[in-house]
């Protein structure tokens, strides 16, 4: 006969059923506490220096306790990470999301899928309404927490001058001007300053000498970041020297180092070299950190010029990592959000970072890198690490499947091993460079009405 191990009786506690013809719902009496306790897990948490196994609690969105043997309570959502690294959530600051026509694939969902928890999107054709239709999606329910930077040369598409643009960024812009100068959709107007930075493309336009020197004069007196498109090595010397010693942030580094325009190790060398000015910051791709040098079809560095990249992290020239999208996805960045993990551990294998150097190149350092370009203590206060208090981003990952086990955002569980967790949808919010909201409102709009 058929044997069973488990009788009826647990599951009796757990399950819906019916009994003598009424409806037993058992997890009704259970409270649902909303806390998610991870045990066990080996934590890595570079800005707080803790590398040690040991439990973190999550509560109300955030990080509550941090230490070995804390106790569950009924209604807690115990998670086993016995082996596991547990990593504060991965922020990838330079990563295509919703970005345009961007309709058939589903780069935000598989993000989350790959342990990304917080990410910015740098769309070249992004407007000044982006941060009002992009954040619309995140009012409608997305497992990530999402920033936008908005095209440089939209960015002087307007009547409003650099003084103007430059207020309105920091909330100081008269209605009455940007009503007559900026927009007629008081949305745009509103909602415009939620976004992180500006991003200047070489492959979308070619701005004159004037045009960049206001986008720089913008960027540093309204604190946002200033990223260029970097590939062709010429450009961004241009654009350095044209900076003047303002704050530049050359976007997906390694790309020089794919020979699309000149030599590749000598493009990555002009780009290290840029990079010793104090003014100018950088980030790799992750998938040009990994054996496949980068993307068959798309760019791919050489050994010699991703030795010159190993040089520049092992130095500390650069400690930031990014994907720059999915290959997938219409808005093809340079790497895939899948290398992310793989490029953190690796790094650690090869010896060229420590472990928690590596894990810092996607939490603390953007972290501090956003907060110190925009001037905003959030960014270092509530990400990027797993002190009490922190937002309740976390990373879970299995080292042995350089994979994504859980990936947590604001204390909602959104994936895990590689699937996401329907329930997550709506767990992301808006990230500006002032911080965080959950709701940019756009999306809850079901009417207008103007006044006649
Ligand atoms: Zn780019
Ligand atoms: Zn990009």
């Amino acid at each position: 006969m058929y044997k069973n191990k488990l009788s009826a009786g647990p599951f009796g506690e757990i399950l819906a059923a019916v009994k003598n013809e009424s409806l037993k719902d058992p997890m009704a009496a259970v409270s649902d506490t909303g806390r998610i306790l991870l045990k066990n897990g080996t934590v890595v948490d570079p800005k707080n220096n803790m590398e040690e196994v040991t439990d973190v609690l999550l509560a109300g969105g955030q990080v509550v306790e941090v230490g070995g043997g804390i106790a569950s309570e009924k209604g807690d959502r115990v998670i086993d990470c016995e082996g596991l690294l547990v990593v504060p959530g991965l922020i990838d600051m330079h990563l295509h999301l919703g970005d345009l026509f961007e309709v058939s694939t589903n780069p935000i969902h598989e993000s989350a899928q790959d342990g990304v928890t917080t990410a910015l999107s740098p769309g070249a054709g992004n407007t000044l309404m982006a941060p009002a239709l992009l954040g619309a999606e995140v009012d409608r329910g997305l497992p990530v927490n999402i920033g936008v930077y908005i095209g440089a040369a939209n960015m002087l598409a307007t009547m409003l001058d650099v003084d103007e643009l430059v207020d309105l960024f920091l909330g100081k812009l008269d209605e009455e001007v940007a009503s007559t100068k900026m927009t007629r959709n008081m949305i745009t107007y509103v909602t415009a300053p939620l976004t992180v930075g500006i991003k200047e493309h070489m492959g979308h336009f070619l701005m004159p000498d004037e045009s960049i020197d206001k986008i720089f004069e913008i960027t540093s007196r309204a604190k946002l970041i200033n990223m260029t498109h970097t590939q062709d090595p010429e450009h961004a010397q241009r654009l350095v020297a044209l900076s003047k010693g303002r704050p530049i942030h050359l976007a997906h580094t390694t790309a020089a180092g794919c020979g699309t325009h000149g030599g590749a190790r000598e493009g990555m060398e002009t780009v290290v070299e840029l990079l010793r000015q104090e003014h100018v910051t950088g980030e790799f791709v992750t998938t040009m950190m990994r054996e496949g040098l980068g993307s068959r079809e798309g760019i791919s560095m050489t050994k010699a010029s991703q030795q010159v990249a190993f040089d520049a992290l092992e130095s500390g020239l650069v400690d930031i990592l990014i994907s720059d999208g999915q290959n997938d996805a219409t808005m093809k960045g340079f790497g895939d959000t899948r290398d992310n993990i793989p490029a953190l551990i690796e790094l650690a294998q090869k010896g060229i970072l420590t472990r928690s150097k590596a894990i810092a190149t996607m939490t603390a350092n953007p972290a501090k890198l956003i907060a110190e370009k925009t001037g905003n203590g959030w960014w270092t206060e509530k990400m990027g690490h797993l002190g009490v208090g922190a937002s309740g981003n976390v990373t879970i990952i299995d080292e042995k499947d350089k994979l994504a086990t859980y990936t947590i955002v604001n204390g909602e569980m959104v994936s895990f091993e590689n699937r996401t967790v329907r329930r997550g949808n709506g767990a992301g919010g808006w990230v500006s460079k002032y911080g965080m909201v959950k709701r940019v409102g756009t999306g809850n709009f079901n009417t207008f009405s103007y006044e006649k």
